[in-house]
Formats: structure tokens, C-alpha cells, sequence
């Protein structure tokens, strides 16, 4: 990659302008380029490309100027017609087999420029091809390159742009051993796409014959622009909309550098929106990384280079304050100028406050010029009271950000001599594994940006509070976590870009692991602790104790028989549990839930006694007698004869279920959880006893009987 010494001179430290080496013309374009230019220099008067000879619309109509005309290919022969002298030039993309044959054949005068490259996959296609074998194109199947391609095989061709099509394709081709396809791609197709294609066909062919057909210009431009853009906070991508190879160096770009430009010319660059991302972002470190496609030419690339350089020196006039020689014969205010030191924008430099207001602190830096922080650069904090914070007389490090000669002020920036600082304190986090707190403040493509202090750090998606997928998680997900605040470690740092990736999850993984540690410690059966429901399953349910889980069986959640745990908890409650059982080598633990005081009996007793009357619910009906729950869990035995004076055939049929009535706790049998009620006892006091005694040896009758 190129620096420029240029702008070594003016830019500010630390600001570079990177191009690519491979940035530009290839070497198959310059050759066509080349072959144009040597026609006009011959004195050529009617010079035909056929088609475009290159896509790159501004350099077109320069040719255009210079009378270099484009001809379609179906218009050959009448161009010809009517110009004998003309003379056709084939672009670097080739032509299809039928129209070179036909401008041979008529002996036509015309100049092959077809790129090498891309004359050889010509000669794969035609050699390895039969009536019987099936092409695969991998490629852009409206590319004048693969049109030619086309033209050269024998047998069915397929032309597949991305994976899509390509499994499409190979239904159609279906899985014959005796006849694999060949496959190819276009010379500017994207190397690490066409390697996955390889594969999946290696994997449903026994034999294809696959052919690596990339050219090594793109390959090394993709490469190259890569790397470039891992290490630029801007990049830009050179090159028309029409040209493939363009569009691909801007995928690859985009997907490492956010910040990434397409565009034509200089006129399409957004230098305006670049300028305020780097006067934003700047802060001791900055690259603009400029790469460009195939068919851009020189001028282009060195026109967006110069300006992007202008952009980022902000005040190439203003940027040092040079200190000149003292000398005998200049006035006292000269020699008091020459006095002051020097200063550069981007630098850090310390001053003495001389005024605060609500809005802005003047500086004095030791020049003639006025230092000025205004409020927006003074802090991060929105609710930053300026007064508060800042003495006249006080030292202060700033960083200087623009000179203005015309009115005598230079502008500085205490926030990115935070940034600077608190940098520091993020390479100490991340040598230490310090924890930092901040919270989420935007979310971009893969993760989200974390506000720690003054700086902002990457966080992966997987690295967030979010669940782990497979798949990246949508937009909305991410957007969701805006506004929470966390505790993050630093997992990763680019010290060159001041890049920094966190993780939220590696700090709560190691906060669960010493939760457990200490739970493991101190754990003891019997011990009570409050958790929370994790999940259920049809044997019991699993507790989060924090940071350990244990497991409350079905029997041990409810007095009652219960089918699933569901009918007691569901998943998020909070429970009070205690520890039944315990195994801390298989790190297992037994919960308990139901604990005595919630025994339906021992409610029961404790509220009843014999003789006592109770409220009692119907439950359900039998031939010798109806059931009643006394308290929930506790049910008694209402006996046939105990539901009424007279005799009845049986007990529906003055009792129902649901039914509540009034009955006499006639008899407790603690062994057997046992209770005897009766009716007929609250009616007839008198017969009462005597109904009891009866109502006891029928209900022993019919036990010993069952
Ligand atoms: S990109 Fe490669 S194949 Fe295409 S013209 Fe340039 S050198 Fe030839």
C-alpha cells in the first residue's frame, strides 16, 4: 500500500491516505487500453470497440472525444459497410466464438484484446467440454465475459450467480458418475464464494473437473483490499456501477469496514460526510484506505486521493503554526510571534484555562492564537455542567483540532483526549481482565456498540445478553438492547484502529462459575435458599439457585398427587426450596418443596378436633356413604347412615358433589390419616352418640370388607 509523502507533510499525525497496490487498470484492461491508444497514435480515422471497452463511463466518453466509436456486435458487418477502413478492436472480455469467426472469416480488420486470462478459460471450456458434458458457469450470466465463455462449450450449459442457482443447477444435472459436469467462473468472481461452490460440488460429484479460473489480478485486489479495509476506519472503492469487479471489492470492503464508499468519480465521493466521520473519529489515529477496480483510471484514482488527503488536513494553511527565525531586524510583535512555539493539528498539548462559560473554555496554549473547547467537545456526558467541572487557572490536556487564522482561534477537544486516556485504561482491561461498566448505545450489523466512559467497543452479537442461535440475531433483537446496562471484559483490541470487542457473557459466565464455587462451599442438606424455576419436565422441576441448579421431584412439589409439575409452578417463579439431598462429587442436588407446615394433615389437626363441627365440601358420592373435604388435602368419610335420620338407598340421594354442608368430626384416626363425619349428629343431639357409635362400626365394617 501506498502513503503519500505529501501528505505526510500535511496531514495531521497519525491521519494516513492508504491505496491499495493493485488499485487501477489490470493488466488486461491496459493492454486494451493500450491497443486503443496505439491505434490513435497510428492515425487510425475509424476505430470501433467492440462493445464497451471497459466499464468505466467517464473514461468512455473521453475515447468518444477522440473519436474512438463503440459498435454493438450484430452491427459489425454494416459498420463495415460503411466504413472499409474501419478497423474493430475486441475488448478484454472477449467475444463469442461465432462473432471473432465471422470478423476472420470476412477478414475484417480488427485487434483481439481479449485479456489472456480469459482467452484460457476459452480453450478449458472448448477442450473439456462434449455434447455430453454439462458447463457450469459460475458468474454474471448478462457479463459480456460470460457470454463468450458460453459460446466455447459443446454440451448443456448452466450459469449460476450464487448458491441458489447453483443447487438449482445441479437437480437439473442430477448425480450421474458417468457424466460430472465441468465448472468455471468468471475471472472477477469472489474467490472465497467460488471456493465454497467447489466444495459443494466436490461433494455431489465423483469427478467434476473443476477449473480455478480466477484471475490472479483479482484475487490479489481482493485480497489486498481486504487487509486494507481491516485496518481503515474509511475505505473508499473506485469504480463504475457496471463493473463487476467494483462491486466486488466493495462487498468485500463493506463487510470488514462499516464505513465503506462506492463511487465513480471524485464526484460521486461524499468527501463532506467523510470529513465529519474523520473529524468525529479522529483521535491520534485515522485511515482512509483507497482501493479501486479494474477499469478506473489513474487520473480518477489520483484526483480522489488528493482530495480525501485536503479533507482530512481540514486547514492545510492553518495546520502548523511554523516558528520562524528570530532575527535583528523584525519589530518587538515579530520577534514576540516568532516566540510561540509550534503546533499541529491532531496534537495533544496542555494549557492554562482562562475563562469557563455554560458553553465553551478558552485555553491559553502558549500561542497567539485563542484556544477554544466548545461545549460539545468538553465531555460525553449530556448532563455535563461546564461551570461545575472547569477553574479559570486550572491546567488542561486537550487535543488540537483546527486552526482558524482568520479569526485567531484554534478549536480543541478535551473528549478526545479523553478517548486517548481512557484507551489506555481499555489496553489495561484487557491485559488485566478488569471489568467495565457502561451500556449499550446503538446497534450496528453483528453486534452492538458499548459506551464504556468516553469509549465505544464492539460487542458481538453472541457476546451479548442474547440467547445463542445458529443464525445472526435480526436488527430488532439487537435494537431491543439499546439502553441496558452491563458489566463487560475486553476480549480483543486493534491498538492501531482503537478498535476494542467486548464480551457481556464472558463476565457473566466467570460471575456463575464463582457463584458456584461459593454455593459448593457452603451448601449443606437442609439449608433453605429461594430460586427460580428453570424448566419443567414431566419428573419434576429444575431451580436456579444461582448460579447452581437442583431438582424439586414431582412427590416433593405437592401434598397432593399431581400429574405435572405445571399444576404447582411454571418456569420464572420464585420459590422458597431447601435442600433434601446432596452429591458434590456429581455436582447433584435433591430439592425439597412441600414442607410440614403445608401438610394438608397437619393443618387439619391443628384447626380440628373430634366433636368439632366443620364447613365441608362434597367431593364425590359411593354406595356406602360421600366423601367431604374438610381442609384441601384432607378429605372425610360422611357414612350412609350418618347422612341423615332416615334410611336411605343411597347417598346421592340427598347429597351432590359440590354440595357444602354442616358435619360433626365424629372420629380422627391419626395412624391412617383418617376421618369419620356425620350429619345425622348435628340433627337429632340426642340420637347423636348412639349415631356415632353406629356410624364407627359400620365404617370399620366396611374398611375390614375393602
Ligand atoms: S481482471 Fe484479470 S481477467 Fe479481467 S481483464 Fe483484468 S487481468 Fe484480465
Amino acid at each position: 500500500m501506498k502513503n503519500f509523502d505529501m501528505e505526510k507533510k500535511i496531514l495531521p499525525q497519525g491521519a494516513k491516505v492508504l491505496l491499495a497496490e493493485n488499485s487501477g487498470f489490470c493488466f488486461g484492461v491496459r493492454r486494451a487500453v493500450d491497443a486503443v491508444e496505439k491505434l490513435i497514435a497510428d492515425g487510425e480515422k475509424h476505430i470501433f470497440t467492440v462493445g464497451e471497452l471497459i466499464h468505466n463511463p467517464t473514461y468512455l466518453e473521453r475515447l468518444r472525444a477522440r473519436g474512438v466509436e463503440i459498435c454493438r456486435e450484430e452491427d459489425i458487418l454494416s459498420t463495415a459497410e460503411r466504413y472499409p477502413d474501419a478497423v474493430f478492436v475486441i475488448r478484454a472480455h472477449g467475444l463469442p466464438r461465432a462473432v471473432s469467426s465471422m470478423l476472420e472469416e470476412r477478414g475484417l480488420r480488427y485487434v483481439d484484446a481479449t485479456c489472456p486470462f480469459v482467452k484460457k478459460i476459452h480453450r478449458i471450456v472448448e477442450s473439456n467440454s462434449d455434447e455430453k458434458t454439462d458447463t457450469i458457469i459460475i458468474g454474471d450470466k448478462n457479463h459480456p465475459e460470460v457470454e463468450g465463455i458460453k459460446s466455447y462449450a459443446h454440451g448443456r450449459v448452466f450459469i449460476c450467480s450464487d448458491e441458489k442457482e447453483l443447487a438449482e443447477c445441479c437437480e437439473i444435472i442430477g448425480n450421474d458418475d458417468q457424466n460430472c459436469p465441468i465448472m468455471v467462473s468468471q475471472t472477477t468472481f469472489n474467490l472465497k464464494k467460488y471456493e465454497n461452490y467447489q466444495k459443494l460440488i466436490k461433494k455431489l460429484y465423483t469427478k467434476p473437473k473443476i477449473f480455478d479460473t480466477i484471475c490472479s489480478v483479482t484475487e490479489n485486489r481482493q485480497n489486498e483490499a481486504g487487509k486494507l479495509a481491516g485496518i481503515s476506519d474509511v475505505m473508499l472503492v473506485l469504480g463504475a456501477k457496471q463493473s463487476s469487479n467494483s462491486k466486488k471489492l466493495y462487498d468485500i470492503c463493506r463487510d470488514i469496514c462499516k464505513a465503506t464508499y462506492f463511487a465513480e468519480t471524485a464526484e460521486d465521493v461524499p468527501f463532506a460526510e467523510i470529513g465529519r466521520f474523520y473529524r468525529d473519529n479522529f483521535c491520534g489515529n485515522f485511515t482512509a484506505g483507497i482501493t479501486a477496480g479494474a477499469s478506473t483510471p489513474d487520473d480518477i484514482i489520483e484526483e480522489v486521493k488528493i482530495r480525501m488527503t485536503n479533507e482530512m488536513t481540514i486547514n492545510s494553511d492553518a495546520t502548523a503554526i511554523e516558528t520562524p527565525e528570530i532575527k535583528d531586524t523584525m519589530t518587538f510583535e515579530e520577534m514576540l510571534n516568532a516566540s510561540y512555539k509550534s503546533i499541529r493539528a491532531g496534537e495533544r498539548v496542555q494549557g492554562v484555562i482562562t475563562s469557563v462559560t455554560n458553553t465553551e473554555v478558552h485555553v491559553d496554549l502558549g500561542i497567539k492564537h485563542t484556544g477554544i473547547i466548545p461545549y460539545s467537545e468538553l465531555s460525553f456526558d449530556p448532563n455535563f455542567k461546564v461551570e461545575e467541572n472547569f477553574k479559570v487557572g486550572d491546567n488542561i490536556d486537550v487535543v488540537v483540532v483546527k486552526f482558524n487564522d482568520a479569526e485567531g482561534i484554534v478549536s480543541l477537544s478535551k473528549k478526545r483526549m479523553d478517548v486517548d486516556k481512557n484507551w489506555n485504561e481499555i489496553k489495561d482491561a484487557f491485559e488485566n481482565g478488569t471489568i467495565l461498566n457502561g451500556k449499550v448505545v446503538e446497534a450496528v450489523r453483528g453486534g452492538v456498540i458499548f459506551q464504556a466512559g468516553p469509549n465505544r467497543v464492539f460487542i458481538p452479537a453472541s457476546h451479548t445478553t442474547l440467547p445463542r442461535s445458529e443464525n445472526a440475531p435480526a436488527e430488532e433483537e439487537l435494537t431491543k438492547l439499546i439502553g441496558q446496562e452491563g458489566r463487560i471484559k475486553i476480549i480483543d483490541t486493534n491498538d492501531q484502529r482503537r478498535r476494542a470487542v467486548g464480551s457481556m457473557r464472558v463476565v457473566i459466565r466467570e460471575e456463575r462459575k464463582a457463584a458456584q464455587a461459593k454455593f459448593w462451599e457452603t451448601v449443606e442438606e437442609g439449608k433453605n435458599y429461594t430460586g427460580t424455576v428453570k424448566s419443567l419436565t414431566a419428573y419434576g422441576a429444575f431451580v436456579d439457585l444461582g448460579g447452581v441448579d437442583g431438582m424439586v421431584h414431582i412427590t416433593e412439589l405437592s401434598w397432593k398427587h399431581i400429574k405435572h409439575p405445571s399444576e404447582v409452578v411454571k418456569v420464572g417463579d420464585t420459590i422458597d426450596v431447601f435442600v433434601k439431598a446432596l452429591d458434590v462429587e456429581k455436582k447433584r442436588i435433591s430439592l425439597g418443596y412441600k414442607t410440614e407446615e403445608s401438610n394438608p394433615w397437619t393443618i387439619f389437626t391443628g384447626k380440628y378436633a373430634v366433636e368439632d363441627i366443620a364447613e365441608v365440601k362434597i367431593v364425590s358420592l359411593m354406595p356406602f356413604g360421600a366423601f367431604a373435604e374438610i381442609v384441601p388435602g384432607v378429605d372425610g368419610l360422611i357414612h350412609i347412615s350418618q347422612i341423615c335420620e332416615q334410611k336411605i338407598q343411597k347417598p346421592a340421594d340427598v347429597l351432590s358433589v359440590g354440595e357444602t354442608v354442616a358435619a360433626k368430626i365424629t372420629a380422627i384416626d391419626e395412624e391412617n390419616k383418617k376421618v369419620s363425619l356425620s350429619i345425622k349428629a348435628l340433627l337429632a343431639p340426642e340420637a347423636a352418640e348412639e349415631a356415632v357409635e353406629e356410624a364407627v362400626e359400620a365404617e370399620e365394617a366396611e374398611t375390614t370388607e375393602a
